[in-house]
């Protein structure tokens, strides 16, 4: 086992990451340590950690010297002594979502409603989550990384470490879906499909059995791609022609859909989202709308 690693740390806001030799870390007894093979990373990373102090004073980000990298994965190279289910070699994503696992919320299965909850790598969401910070402060901008074993997600062995990359977009579509109970049948919008959540939304969407989805979107050229990964079951529209809502409900007879998926850009008017809630998801009581976009990253319900 080497004894020091290469890890890219964040020294000072607006400043670029320095390649560090730092010691590799050991694993507490409920940890593991995962060597990174692959991590994603977010276009908008550097602006958001650079703004993040601006925008949310009361919200932490790692103490500098900071490592980042939200979505890694990787090979288990060492085990903590109460680990049960994880061995060294196991092929793995690590699930960038902390908590403290013990406070009510935790219990109940609502995590981001903890105190402590935390994108480890990346911010947090809370005023405790420096708590979180202190105790995994390495992100996959690193060799090495400690995380604890309720953080891992066993990789099959035809999925590739870059795809699994992917996994943290890929898992945000998917919750929403989840969350909208998407199933045979239904008929979704997705506001904004041609984007990385809209996109994984749609794919995820056609294999979860919805019988049509309705895309907007501001690029023609991607819309028309989104619409060949099922011609069938896929309408799009341009945002630039038409109200989203009363587009939606043109091709459903007037009636409203069974649920609104929001994946705009932050910089996508708010107009296009209350349209869409308004007039495609309104209408039954049923329906529901979830917000998958960067700046509203919350779900939530029309009512
Ligand atoms: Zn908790």
């Amino acid at each position: 086992m080497e004894k020091t690693m290469i890890a890219a740390r964040l020294h000072a806001l607006h400043q670029p990451m320095s390649l560090d030799r730092i010691p590799v870390p050991k694993p507490r007894a409920t940890d593991v340590l995962v060597e990174v093979r692959a991590c994603g990373i977010v276009p908008n990373m550097a602006n958001v950690i650079n703004n993040w102090p601006t925008w949310f004073p009361h919200q932490p980000i790692p103490k500098f010297p900071a490592i980042f990298g939200l979505d890694p994965a990787g090979v288990v190279a060492e085990v903590g002594e109460a680990v049960i289910n994880v061995k060294p070699g196991d092929r793995v994503y690590v699930s960038p979502l902390r908590s403290c696992g013990s406070c009510k919320a935790c219990r109940s299965g609502n995590r981001s409603q903890c105190r402590y909850y935390t994108l480890n790598g990346y911010f947090s969401t809370s005023p405790d989550g420096q708590r979180i910070f202190y105790l995994y402060p390495y992100g996959g901008f690193s060799q090495y990384m400690t995380a604890p074993e309720y953080a891992l997600v066993s990789l099959p062995n035809n999925l590739s470490f870059l795809q699994a990359g992917r996994f943290g977009y890929l898992g945000t579509s998917y919750g929403a879906l989840k969350n909208a109970k998407a199933g045979p049948g239904q008929v979704a919008l997705i506001d904004g499909i041609t984007g990385t959540l809209g996109v994984a939304a749609t794919v995820l969407g056609l294999a979860m059995g919805l019988s049509r989805i309705l895309g907007t979107g501001r690029n023609d050229e991607l819309l028309q791609r989104v619409k060949a990964l099922a011609p069938d079951r896929i309408e799009i529209m341009s945002l630039a022609d038409r109200s989203s809502g009363e587009w939606a409900r043109s091709l459903t007879g007037g009636e409203s859909v069974d649920f609104v998926i929001s994946a705009l850009g932050a910089k996508a008017p708010a107009a296009t989202m209350v349209d869409s809630m308004r007039r495609a998801a309104g209408g039954g009581a049923a329906s529901s709308m979830w917000a998958v976009s960067p700046k509203t990253c919350r779900s939530m319900s029309s009512g």
